[in-house]
């Protein structure tokens, strides 16, 4: 005995629990399969349990992929304005926080509360939790074995999400499906992730775990984008946004480049302190401690004590010229280390690579090699940054592959 769908939809997690809500919506007899036994574990932890579910801005400058071209249609077709509109259609207070990113007032409950209500009204049928251990394809039709028996059906659309937190049910689902069937996968790895050094090689910075500060970062590769952010000193290594904004632009063996100086280049900063140094009584400790008013104590304090300043501590500053300055600037300004790994995907917000988009309709979100199959959310190629942008592409390709679906 198997039971058909118009559409299955694997994996009940953001992108999946919109889509097969728009599907039901939309008049389609739809099931929606998902192995964990507490629904949306990654909306629920999400932004510190407050779900920043989207940004007021959201352009496909915000995301890595391979084509960075692919994610335009679906972010075009729904607006980060959409899914304020149906917040807010639920009578879910929120808040902005900065630089556009929208957070739930009370809890990410309010989120998954929602899309489960959307699929209620969408009589979507819900499979959980069961698991799928064989899909097969044949005379345009799709057959899934699973816990709950089989399950056949003409539309699949995989939604399993990436690899990140596997204690709370990620796995390799989507991309072992989509390999079987043909299509290519963009290594995936770990982003947004805190990175690490060798333990010999940050002893001397472990004390400072807990030290915040504003910076400049920037990943090795060279399309990486500078971030204005917060950098936060761990036990292991570097953290906070500013970080893990840069480590999706990261390659392994590669500088991460962090300007600590408050300016915007090591030129400018250079200026700036030239300029600073001219008549002043000050000593150098006093003095840089005036430039770099952003820089906690305790940071300052474990610089002053390098090797490199060693000719300069106890000098008065008025004394200083470009010779004296410029290491100064470039270990400020121009600062570049060589992180030796990541906290992995036990730690990771996100993962990027994934299903190849050369392979997917980007209207549709289709296969272009198997028709009828979709994928959508975290599972494909297209990473967003940190602050909203990875659940608006969630959503954004959800309700694309849910319309490619009604349409047919
Ligand atoms: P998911 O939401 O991960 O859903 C995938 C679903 O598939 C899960 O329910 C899973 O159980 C199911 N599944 C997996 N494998 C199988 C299988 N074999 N069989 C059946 N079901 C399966 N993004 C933001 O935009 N804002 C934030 O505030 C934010 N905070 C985050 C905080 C943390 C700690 C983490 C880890 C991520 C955060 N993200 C945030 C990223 C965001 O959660 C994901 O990008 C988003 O959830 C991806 O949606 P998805 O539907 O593709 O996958």
């Amino acid at each position: 005995m198997s039971q058909h769908f118009d559409a299955i939809v694997v994996g009940a997690g953001a992108a999946g629990l919109l889509c097969a809500a728009r599907i039901g919506q939309g008049g389609l007899r739809v099931a929606l399969l998902d192995h964990s036994e507490k629904l949306a574990e990654k909306i629920r932890i999400s932004g510190g349990g407050r779900c920043n579910f989207t940004n007021r801005v959201v352009t496909p400058d915000n995301f890595v992929s391979q084509n960075s071209r692919f994610a335009r249609h679906a972010l075009a077709n729904f607006k980060p304005d959409d899914f304020i509109a149906m917040v807010q259609g639920h009578r879910i207070a929120f808040h902005e926080k900065h630089k556009g990113q929208l957070f739930c007032d009370r809890s990410s409950e309010d989120i998954i509360e929602m899309l489960v209500s959307e699929c209620q009204g969408g009589k979507v049928q819900w499979y959980r939790p069961h698991s799928v251990s064989a899909i097969e394809h044949s005379e345009g039709r799709f057959t899934l074995q699973t816990t709950a028996g089989r399950l056949t059906t003409a539309k699949l659309v995989i939604a399993t999400g990436g690899l990140p937190v596997p204690k709370i049910g990620a796995t390799d689902f989507g991309l072992r499906i989509a390999r079987q069937f043909g299509h290519k996968i963009i290594e995936p790895r770990p982003a947004l992730v805190p990175m690490t050094f060798d333990s010999a090689v940050w002893e001397p910075y472990a004390s400072l775990a807990g030290v915040a500060l504003p910076v400049k970062s920037r990943g090795s590769e060279p399309k990486a984008p500078w971030f204005d952010e917060d950098l936060l000193f761990t036990h292991r290594g570097l953290s906070g946004p500013a970080v893990l904004q840069a480590s999706s632009y990261w390659q392994p063996g590669q500088a991460l480049h962090v300007n600590f100086s408050g300016h915007n280049s090591p030129e400018l900063c250079l200026e700036a302190f030239k300029q600073a140094a001219v008549g002043t009584r000050a000593q150098f400790e006093n003095w840089l401690a005036q430039q770099l008013p952003h820089v906690p104590r305790r940071l300052l304090e474990s610089w002053l004590v390098l090797p490199q300043f060693a000719e300069l501590r106890g000098r008065k500053v008025a004394e200083f010229g470009k010779k004296q300055l410029q290491p100064l600037v470039q270990a400020l300004a121009g600062f570049g280390v060589v992180p030796s790994g990541t906290e992995g995907y036990r730690k990771a917000e996100v993962m990027r690579g994934g299903v190849d988009t050369a392979f997917l309709n980007p209207k549709k979100m289709e296969s272009t090699l198997l028709p009828g199959l979709f994928f959508i959310g975290e599972v494909v190629d297209v990473t967003g940054w940190l602050g909203g942008y990875n659940f608006q592409w969630a959503w954004a390709s959800g309700v694309l592959a849910a319309q490619a679906i009604l349409k047919t």
